[in-house]
């Protein structure tokens, strides 16, 4: 039996990641029936040419090892769904754009999904499941945690540290922080779209606007 391969959710973001996918395959020579969706509530039995299994199908499909990328922004259930996928030995599956621009010394930690046009310059640590969605960046000395989701265009400049679960909207621009002092996106937090984020963000907070200020919902 052959490996099998998945895209975990077939909806928005799945559909933007399983082309990637499919396009990694075929560099591995690998069929591409052996690239599915897994979707827990299937809208359709095939999206975009590919099939969809429930998890529990995916898991009784003859394989050698089977590998999913977690294609859904949420980053809770990213978290939810990388324990489960752990624990019945699917392995987590970095997928990355062919013409995503990797420097020197990037440490990339497992499960990550790079759309195309993604730079991710010199000397960055980030950790498992990282979505950098399209014309997404990260500069140089950032220090990334793990589930963090950028949205397209979103520009992390050097030396920023962005605690886990972090989310950052499409369009936001992050200041460039110093070697002795980063600029700190903390746990949880969320940047709106086209913020200028000019200075800290506490953890579990939302920032919108120039420069980018805490959100109240009442305005
Ligand atoms: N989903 C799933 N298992 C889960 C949570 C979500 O299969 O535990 C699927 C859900 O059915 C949907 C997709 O993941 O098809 C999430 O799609 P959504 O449009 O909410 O977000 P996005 O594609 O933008 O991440």
């Amino acid at each position: 039996t052959q490996p099998l391969f998945a895209v975990y959710g077939a909806s928005g973001c799945g559909r933007g990641v399983m082309p990637l996918a499919r396009a990694q395959l075929v560099g591995q020579c690998i069929a591409d029936t052996r690239l599915v969706f897994i979707d827990d509530q299937p809208a359709a039995p095939v999206v975009n040419g590919q099939r969809v299994l429930r998890y529990t199908e995916f898991l009784q499909q003859e394989a050698s090892e089977r590998h999913a990328v977690l294609a859904i922004a949420n980053s809770k259930v990213r978290e939810q769904l990388a324990a489960r996928c752990k624990a019945d030995g699917v392995r987590a599956w970095t997928v990355s754009a062919d013409n995503v621009v990797r420097m020197d010394d990037v440490e990339l930690g497992e499960g990550a999904a790079l759309s195309p046009f993604v730079t991710l310059t010199s000397n960055i640590r980030i950790g498992r499941h990282f979505h950098a969605n399209l014309y997404s960046y990260v500069e140089h000395d950032c220090v990334i945690g793990d589930f963090v989701t950028f949205a397209p265009g979103a520009k992390c400049n050097g030396n920023v540290v962005i605690e886990d679960h972090a989310y950052i909207g499409s369009g936001a621009v992050i200041k460039q922080g110093r070697p002795d002092k980063p600029l700190v996106i903390g746990r949880g937090a969320v940047v709106g779209m086209g913020a200028v984020v000019t200075r800290d963000v506490p953890a579990g907070s939302t920032v919108v606007g120039n420069p980018a200020r805490l959100f109240s919902p009442k305005g």
